[in-house]
């Protein structure tokens, strides 16, 4: 193993010795033109952020320092391994394939899988690596660079600790990628999104209580433009284009006379890294001229979990503008009890998954009793969503939940025919009372929505 150098010297790491990003594609450059086949990994260790955060900046350079011995310890003579940035780490392997990629990656990780001393304690640390092989016809030493990295992504993406090597079908995702994210820019730019609502029914009456309001784009699934919208940034103007709407569909609404009802809109913590989503809130309520206490945000609870202080402190200046905040996917998020009690939220969503199982599975109906008593305890009101069978509304009711939505009642419409929903709702109310006795409640609001059971259940 040879020794490290620590002096600063041109085209070199000063921390670890190692030759630097310059100097990598430099012989990344020269290296293709000569050979038949080359490698490129691109190494990033898991969680290194931790070490610095956790034992300081000092014991992170020290991992950084040994991390880079045992790369060059790993590697065949000839093969440059190189620091290109923080925690990452390239290797540019000569003369080899797949198959000689896959074997140098094994042997790195074998060479990391050993304990490390960081600050007095052994500790283990794990690696992404992303491998792209090249053919002698290929030139572009930016873009293996570039693909290898990628590469590391997809690595991170599947869980961590892993090896992933650049394909063609990862290209082709990377295209289709690039391609959906140019058209939902247009279609954002052209106001081609639509905002559908999914109805909500209180349990307890039959009626129409509220709805949440989903963007709809007939090229995709929110599924699937969502998080690319929250990755690019065009989350913002989408997420302001949302508010907006539905602020005017319910001053719409309220106009119509359906007042108790209550619209939840969803927003992504990259919303809430703006300091001016506040004052948007406020503007589209006053634009719209809508009573903020008739206006969900909604945010769910792995994205409440992991925000800074300063997007709760956003939450809260909406608060105070009189908004409601609510808790999306609600049993998902591992939150803790104590983190939620200090959380800006009076409304909890219990997440699909649990909503499933009730009536078949007991567990579900154990967690589903359990969040309730949960959210009774700290003063939080309760919707249930993704119900789907009259026997999953049954139980709910039966635990006490007041609210729910789902493909039993009806999925996201369009705002008009949410109106039509309430005029049958509202109207089946005092009836539903009536019948108690003879049939359960659900069965009579479907009765009354028009619902034949054998049709759902
Ligand atoms: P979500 O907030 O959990 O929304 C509920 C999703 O479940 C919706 O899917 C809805 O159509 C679907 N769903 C409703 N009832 C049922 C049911 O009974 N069974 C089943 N299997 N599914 C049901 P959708 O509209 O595809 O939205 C998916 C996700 O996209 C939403 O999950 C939300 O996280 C996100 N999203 C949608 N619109 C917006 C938006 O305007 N802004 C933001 N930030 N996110 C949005
Ligand atoms: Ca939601
Ligand atoms: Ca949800």
């Amino acid at each position: 193993m040879s020794t490290l150098v620590f002096h600063t010297r041109p085209g070199f790491d000063a921390l670890t010795g190692l030759p630097d990003r310059a100097a990598f594609i430099a012989a990344l450059r020269s290296a293709m033109g000569m050979q038949q086949g080359l490698a490129v990994l691109f190494l990033d260790l898991d969680d290194f952020k931790l070490v610095n955060d956790g034992f300081g900046h000092e014991a992170g350079d020290r991992l950084l320092i040994q991390v880079a011995q045992r790369l060059r310890g790993a590697v065949h003579d000839g093969d440059l391994v190189a620091r290109i940035g923080g925690d990452e780490f390239t290797v540019l392997c000569h003369d080899a394939d797949q198959t000689g990629a896959t074997i140098l990656a094994g042997r790195i990780r074998g060479a990391l899988s050993a304990p490390f001393d960081i600050a007095g304690q052994r500790r283990h640390i794990r690696v992404s690596i992303g491998c792209r092989a090249a053919g002698p016809d290929e030139s572009d030493a930016d873009v293996l660079l570039r693909d290898a990295d990628t590469a590391m992504y997809q690595a991170k993406e599947a869980g961590k600790d892993r090896v992933e090597f650049f394909s063609d079908a990862t290209r082709a995702k990377l295209l289709r990628r690039l391609d959906l994210e140019q058209r939902l820019r247009t279609a954002i730019e052209h106001q081609e999104l639509t905002v559908s609502y999914q109805p909500q029914i209180d349990l307890g009456s039959g009626r129409l209580v509220g709805a949440e309001a989903l963007v709809r784009w007939s090229e995709a699934s929110p599924v699937e433009f969502i998080p690319l919208a929250e990755e690019t940034g065009l989350i913002a103007p989408l997420g302001e284009f949302v508010l907006r709407t539905a602020t005017k569909t319910l001053a719409r609404l309220h106009a119509d006379g359906l007042k108790p009802l209550t619209i939840t809109v969803n927003v992504s913590t990259r919303q809430l890294e703006d300091p001016d989503f506040p004052v948007l809130v406020k503007d589209a309520i006053e634009q719209a001229g809508i009573d903020p206490s008739h206006l969900c945000l909604e945010i769910t609870e792995s994205a409440l979990m992991a925000a800074k202080s300063v997007a709760l402190d956003r939450l809260r200046e909406c608060k105070a503008h009189g908004v409601y905040v609510g808790i999306d996917d609600f049993g998902t998020g591992h939150s803790s009890l104590a983190r939620l009690r200090d959380l800006p939220v009076e409304v909890l969503k219990v997440d699909r998954s649990f909503v499933d199982g009730l009536g078949t599975e007991p567990e579900d109906s154990a967690v589903v009793a359990a969040i309730l008593s949960l959210a009774h305890a700290l003063g939080l009101h309760v919707v249930a969503e993704g119900v789907e069978t009259p026997l999953q509304a049954n139980q709910l009711i039966a635990l006490g939940c007041s609210v729910a939505q789902g493909f039993l009642w009806s999925p996201a419409v369009p705002a008009a025919e949410l109106r039509g929903l309430t005029g049958i709702a509202t109207a089946a109310h005092p009836r539903v009372r009536g019948h108690r006795g003879e049939r359960s409640l659900v069965d009579e609001m479907m009765h009354q929505l028009g619902i034949a059971k054998e049709a759902v259940a």
